[in-house]
């Protein structure tokens, strides 16, 4: 069934921002019936980097969105060329050479390539697809004229009729019961919403940073081997580790090669070209495989990895953030835009239960209580996720019998989450809010 165009809701709601995020939310709102507009700051829309993938939860999440979101996600999305490999989120593997784990004060870890665990990921395994494509499924699901482009946000205010006003930077503004911002991790709504000088306003750098990089299959296969080069592998090292996964229906090898920074991040960009030596001695010491993989990276880049700290709230009166925009993570788990999806399925449908704009309030408030944990754990499962890829953990240590067994259990929580009792329960504090209003 395709979203309403023809919604019927007494209030209207502006979306600020169509990524991922905004758009699924818009999906959810349209059929829910509830009016709305997206306001995006580009000129269309667009997405930047090559590759995401989402947790068995996300696809769950956008299956309950919309049928078509998941059929359009699972046409375009590649998965392990293996077919004993198809629910495989990765192989974990040790990463560096045996000197080098002596050099660097861990002593005999174990030998360059050991394969440390198997992480299997529900019915979904690792499946990846093009952030630009993803998008264009969302697109073509939103009807015509929902969206306006170049409309930056700055400012968003209360009126005296309780309604919400936007201003642009284009100079114009616009009016909506309730304002939803979507936009993503240097989101402007975040910092109205918790104030510009909050310490949790503003993302902060996580100490990684990453080379991101595609190199083409068959080159990838010559190299390493058809197992290693076509199934998701994650070669684990001190301070770094480096993932490598099949995309674009296996045409391509995606590889992305974490390291370590200490301090701030001391460039105004957060993507950045690279020298290829910067690369190379980032990784020296490393074990066959990487030193296979790193010199056939076509046109690597740079990407700062930040977080943000947790929000207090997820809303204030009739402003509230979704998204990156409210917990934008590192990608350690791969569940960051995931839990945007989880957002929209679950803000949409409470608002779908309203009549009347004085309740969104007590929508929001049913909405931070239900997401705000559970998304901000997630932020921070990602941060300690990333230690133990890395050997930085200090109760797992180099311990790789225990490190296997917190791997295989550790993303149920994220991946298993049942999305209809979220709802429901979600829908129960709604109710107990409108019963004790109505007392
Ligand atoms: C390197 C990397 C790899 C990742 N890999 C994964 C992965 O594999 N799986 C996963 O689940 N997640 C991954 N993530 C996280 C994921 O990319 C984000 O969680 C997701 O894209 C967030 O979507 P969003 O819609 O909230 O924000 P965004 O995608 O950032 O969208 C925000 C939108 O708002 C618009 N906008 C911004 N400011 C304004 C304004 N003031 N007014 C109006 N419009 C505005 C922007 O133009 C944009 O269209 C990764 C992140 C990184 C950095």
């Amino acid at each position: 069934m395709a979203p309403t165009s023809d919604p019927k809701t007494p209030f209207h709601i502006a979306v600020v921002g169509g990524g991922i995020g905004g758009l699924c939310l818009t999906i959810g709102l349209l059929h829910n019936h509830v009016s709305c507009t997206i306001y995006e700051a580009a000129s269309s829309f667009t997405e930047i980097g090559a590759g995401v993938s989402f947790g068995p939860n996300a696809v769950r999440a956008m299956n309950l969105l919309d049928p078509s979101i998941k059929k359009g996600y699972d046409k375009i999305g590649t998965h392990n060329l293996d077919p004993k490999k198809r629910l495989s989120w990765f192989d974990f593997r040790l990463g560096m050479q045996p000197e080098k784990w002596v050099k660097e004060g861990k002593g005999d870890v174990g030998k360059d390539g050991q394969w440390i665990a198997n992480v299997e990921a529900g019915e979904v395994g690792q499946c990846s697809v093009h952030r630009a494509h993803f998008l264009d499924v969302l697109v073509g699901i939103v009807p015509e004229g929902v969206a306006e482009f170049g409309k930056r946000v700055e400012d968003v205010t209360e009126l005296e009729n309780g309604k919400m006003q936007m201003k642009f930077a284009d100079g114009t503004t616009a009016e909506a019961d309730a304002v939803i911002g979507c936009d993503g991790i240097k989101s402007r709504t975040r910092q109205l919403l918790i104030g510009e000088n909050h310490p949790a306003a503003h993302a902060v750098f996580t100490g990684k940073y990453a080379y991101r990089g595609l190199i083409p299959m068959e080159k990838a296969v010559e190299a390493l081997g058809n197992e290693l080069a076509e199934n998701s592998q994650m070669y684990m090292g001190h301070h770094g580790h480096v993932l490598t996964f099949p995309i674009q229906k296996g045409e391509t090898m995606n590889v992305v090669a974490f390291r370590t920074k200490d301090g701030d991040w001391d460039k105004k960009e957060w993507v950045v070209s690279m020298k290829k030596e910067d690369m190379f001695k980032d990784f020296d010491g490393w074990g066959e495989s990487v030193m296979k993989i790193l010199p056939l990276m076509e046109k690597p880049d740079v990407w700062a990895l930040f977080d943000h700290p947790p929000a207090p709230t997820y809303y204030k009166k009739r402003l509230a953030v979704l998204g990156d925009a409210a917990h934008a993570s590192t990608p350690h788990q791969g569940a960051g835009a995931g839990q945007a999806v989880e957002d929209a399925y679950i803000l949409s449908n409470l608002l779908g239960k309203v009549d009347n704009a004085d309740e969104i309030e007590k929508v929001f408030k049913a909405y931070d209580a239900i997401r705000r944990p559970r998304s901000q754990k997630v932020v921070t499962t990602s941060r300690d996720a990333v230690r133990i890829y890395e050997f930085e953990d200090e109760e797992l240590g180099c311990d790789l019998v225990n490190i296997k067994k917190r791997l295989e259990e550790r993303y149920n929580w994220i991946w298993n989450a049942d999305m209809n009792a979220q709802l429901q329960e979600a829908l129960n504090l709604l109710d107990k809010a409108q019963e004790s209003a109505n007392l």
